[in-house]
């Protein structure tokens, strides 16, 4: 290959890399994870995720194209309009269930050990929810759909004193009560 040759290909390279760090891959992040809307035919929350390659991909190609890739209410209704997906493109974030998770720590305290909660960091360490009937729950078993009932009957707890509760509540020997309760 030819010095000039060479030069636009590495130049076509670089600038297809730069595309793909400053647009598609920005797309691809913000559109992936899973959001709750409310679902215009019945009017209940759903749980859903948009296609995040597709959106990246269009965004690329000059004009974002929602689509759904998985919602709550499927496969029953697999054949709805996706009418939420305007939902969505109003507010790309604010529908996200771990932004509005996050949102609800804020400002609040753990109910046992009462630390108040700062950041969110949901790769490790995060923060758990005290439910109804005394028990701990972690946001893996939480269904995104009954988001906003949970956030309405559960209590906020953090990492390490849901770590003790379940041990307290499967190996009560372990823990024969909390250390720092006066
Ligand atoms: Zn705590």
């Amino acid at each position: 290959m030819s010095a000039p040759a060479l030069f636009v290909v590495v130049a076509f390279a670089l600038t297809a890399l730069y595309f793909l760090a400053r647009v598609v891959v920005p797309a691809f992040l913000k559109h992936r994870g899973k959001r709750l809307i409310t679902c215009p035919e019945n009017q209940a929350p759903a749980a859903v995720e948009v296609d995040a390659m597709h959106a990246a991909v269009t965004t690329g190609l000059g004009h974002t194209v929602l689509q759904l890739n998985t919602c709550s209410r499927w496969p029953e209704r697999r054949d709805c309009g996706q009418e939420c997906l305007s939902q969505i493109a109003a507010s790309p974030t604010g529908c996200l269930v771990r932004s509005t998770a996050s949102q609800w720590y804020q400002g609040q305290s753990c109910v046992f050990c009462g630390k108040a909660f700062g950041e969110i960091h949901w790769m490790e360490h995060q923060p758990a929810l005290l439910g109804p009937d005394g028990r701990t729950v972690k946001w893996s078993d939480v269904r995104a759909e009954t988001l906003p009932e949970v956030l309405a009957t559960h209590k906020p707890v953090c990492w390490n004193c849901h770590i003790v509760e379940t041990l307290r509540t499967s190996r009560p020997e372990l823990v024969a009560e909390r250390p720092w309760k006066q």
